[in-house]
């Protein structure tokens, strides 16, 4: 009876969405980082926060992407209240963290929770750039790890946003921790035949590029976004060589086999809907 009545409750709830709206007042305009041109705020979000001079792919909120890609915006979101802590007792880190977290209204780098996409259920993780450059400490990697784990127990398909700058050096070790422990779980996922979509976001680089990003059954990535583990400098140093201008590109990377495809963002909905319809399996996943 107690289970019938916890059945009864909601079961998505509506994520607090209406607080990033406000980081924006009206009227305001947006610089391109790249092309340096302005646009009006409320015009870039219609354009999904694509730059309408030069297509140029802007850094997007993850409660914003969430409304992007799943159906009406409909989520319910998973351990909100995940808070790191300072293991290292890293100077300022938790002033930082408390700053972030004041910014962004986030609990951490990463938002995690399940929807519908084109009426699927989906398991989807998305993380936010904002938040300490995306990087990847312990509760970044253990949101993510639960989110596959409740993917895996529900059988929904997996997919996640990432935009990171890497593994967070004020928790060192234990952030590193968390490539070996998401690729386990990701493993299990894959045993199973679990579909998982990794879509690589402005920027995707260090531990995050070398662990669950890299690990899509398909990879998509959007385009012209600097995908890689080590910096051009730190490489060019190391081999003594000049590199390719477009190397850490989305487009070099498909061109070199280590991306499926590159997406563009007015068309990410639809791409992964098509690609969840034809991984159905009749009769149960
Ligand atoms: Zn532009």
């Amino acid at each position: 009876m107690l289970k019938n009545f916890f059945h009864k409750k909601k079961r998505y709830a509506t994520i607090p969405s209406e607080r990033s709206k406000k980081d924006i007042p009206e009227g305001l305009i947006v610089k391109c980082n790249k092309c340096h041109k302005i646009t009006f705020a409320k015009e870039l979000e219609k354009n999904y926060h694509v730059c309408p001079h030069c297509d140029h792919h802007l850094t997007v909120s993850a409660p914003d992407r969430v409304r992007m890609v799943l159906d009406d915006g409909n989520f319910f979101e998973y351990d909100t209240d995940l808070i790191s802590t300072d293991p290292l007792n890293f100077e300022g880190y938790i002033n930082k963290l408390e700053k972030d977290m004041e910014k962004t209204n986030l609990n951490e780098a990463v938002v995690t929770g399940e929807g519908t996409i084109g009426g699927y259920p989906v398991v989807i993780g998305v993380m936010d750039s904002r938040f300490r450059m995306g990087s990847m400490g312990s509760v970044v990697g253990e949101k993510i790890t639960r989110a596959i784990e409740k993917a895996l127990v529900k059988q929904y398909p997996f997919i996640l946003f990432s935009a990171s700058g890497g593994a967070r050096m004020q928790e060192g070790i234990l952030s590193l921790m968390q490539m070996a422990k998401t690729s386990a779980a990701l493993a299990k996922l894959h045993e199973k035949g679990i579909l998982f979509i990794s879509v690589l976001t402005n920027p995707t680089t260090g531990g995050v590029s070398a662990s669950f990003a890299s690990l899509g059954d398909i990879n998509i990535a959007e385009p012209n976004a600097l995908i890689g583990f080590a910096g051009r400098r730190i490489i060019e140093q190391t081999i003594r060589q000049k590199l390719p201008d477009d190397f850490q590109t989305s487009e070099f990377l498909l061109k070199h086999g280590q991306l499926d495809m590159i997406v563009h963002r007015k068309d990410m909905r639809k791409t992964l809907i098509k690609l969840i319809d034809i991984h159905q399996v009749k009769g149960g996943m």
